[in-house]
């Protein structure tokens, strides 16, 4: 009987793309991945600690897997793995804890324990986290995902910009990137088995840096995959946007008209004390060039609410500039303390009170510009690649990033196709097919 063994991901893009990565290591007939519901004998969580949500998420979760399912084994692999080590040994059934720096030989580390299950001390978990090195990487897998009709493309990984609240450096390392003709090869295996739409993911994918190769002469080169009709740039850092990028975003091709460029606070002050690289008029000037520059692109951003410091005043000015700014959305993250980041020491701690009713309003103001951004498609002609169908609709995404929603009989799955939007529905479109 094979070993059944279950995926969990908790965070970002990257640990999506990751997880996809890892399952490939258990297609050999010694395992059979299953969902995590369907009692595996192995449960491998691929961890985030980007806030202390996702801290308590992991616990909930195996507390839960636990109830239904009290032998599983449990494998911690990624960043809460990495920074917080033997902490988890702790946690119920946990027999593995792997750090980022190894999680992609998850299949081989557990088939040699299974093997030898005294070679580590017998019932001690296993902690396999070490440093996390500089160099360039290669991916042995191809992160082909079932479950989705468009995948991530990993290029890059870690960052050296060490921003104040961010623990990020310490769970993933220093940026370093892929090999060039590592991405390439993944892409067109990719691009081959039919997915015609690949979000390329990193941590700072902006500073992607391979033998003198940029993320422009990467967006190039997988241009010409025939293939392949979208390419997306997942969340990029404002000060790490070539110019030439938002041109070829603006001229018709294959890259989205699509860019999330976290701004995190819209104080200087504040973003001082964050240790972010760009000042408030840099930041408008930048989104207000992409703007001029593609005046239907979807820009996005990300916010933090209660950084230590910010006063009623400073988030006014948050508030204030959200408004103004042409944002299609943003995401609104409470700030929380990280163990290894160092506004975790600074004074001026926010009240809970404060920023839920902070991020509320925020939360509002990101519905409200949204509906705003969507309103200037009603009526227009969109091409839409369609992902599911679900309670007698179709729904897929423009490259603007709009999830838009029509009604058909027909299979439209992983088809690019004409659409007509003709009204805002909540978050997404209605539209028919042309
Ligand atoms: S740029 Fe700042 S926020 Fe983003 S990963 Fe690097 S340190 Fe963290």
């Amino acid at each position: 009987m094979p070993t059944k063994v279950a995926f969990y991901t908790f965070g970002c893009r990257l640990n999506q793309a990751e997880t996809a990565l890892m399952q490939q290591g258990f297609q050999t007939a010694e395992y059979q991945v299953v969902d995590y519901r369907h009692s595996p004998d192995v449960l491998v969580v691929n961890t985030c600690t980007v806030t202390e949500n996702g801290d308590a998420d992991t616990r909930r979760l195996l507390n839960k897997v636990r109830r239904i399912n009290p032998q599983v084994k449990i494998a911690l692999v990624g960043c809460q793995a990495q920074v917080q080590r033997e902490k988890l040994f702790d946690l119920p059934n946990v027999r593995w804890v792997v750090g980022n720096a190894r999680k992609m030989e998850i299949a081989q580390i557990l088939s040699r324990s299974e093997a030898h299950p005294g070679e580590n001390g017998g019932d001690s978990p296993q902690l396999i986290a070490p440093t996390i090195s500089r160099e360039s990487f290669t991916i042995p897998f191809v992160g082909f995902d079932r479950e989705h009709t468009r995948a991530n493309l990993k290029i890059q990984d870690g960052c050296d910009f060490f921003c104040s609240f961010c623990e990020i450096p310490y769970a993933r390392g220093r940026a370093r990137s892929r090999e060039f003709g590592d991405i390439l090869n993944e892409a067109r295996q990719l691009a081959a088995a039919g997915y015609h739409e690949l979000i390329l993911t990193g941590i700072n994918i902006g500073t992607y840096q391979y033998e003198g190769k940029t993320l422009l002469d990467a967006l190039e080169a997988l241009e010409g995959i025939e293939e392949l009709w979208r390419i997306r740039i997942s969340s990029i850092e404002p000060t790490t946007i070539a110019n030439e990028i938002v041109e070829k975003m603006a001229a018709p091709g294959k890259l989205c008209r699509y860019l999330h460029v976290p701004l995190q606070s819209g104080s200087d002050a504040i973003l001082q004390a964050m240790k972010r690289k760009y000042g408030v008029q840099e930041f408008a000037d930048f989104l207000s060039a992409a703007h001029r520059a593609a005046p239907e692109a979807c820009l996005g951003s990300d916010v933090i609410v209660g950084f230590p410091g910010e006063s009623e005043a400073h988030f006014e000015e948050t508030y204030g500039l959200l408004l103004e700014l042409p944002l299609a959305y943003f995401h609104v993250f409470s700030y929380s303390d990280r163990g290894h980041a160092k506004s975790s020491n600074y004074g001026g701690k926010v009240s809970r009170e404060a920023i839920a009713q902070r991020s509320q309003r925020l939360r509002e103001l990101s519905a409200r510009k949204r509906r705003l951004y969507f309103q200037q498609f009603v009526g227009k002609e969109a091409l839409v690649l369609f992902e599911q169908q679900k309670n007698g609709f179709w729904s897929g995404l423009t490259d603007t990033y709009i999830r838009v929603k029509v009604q058909s009989d027909l299979n439209l799955e992983n088809r690019l196709l004409p659409v007509r939007l003709e009204e805002v529905e909540g978050q997404a479109m209605k539209g028919r097919l042309i």
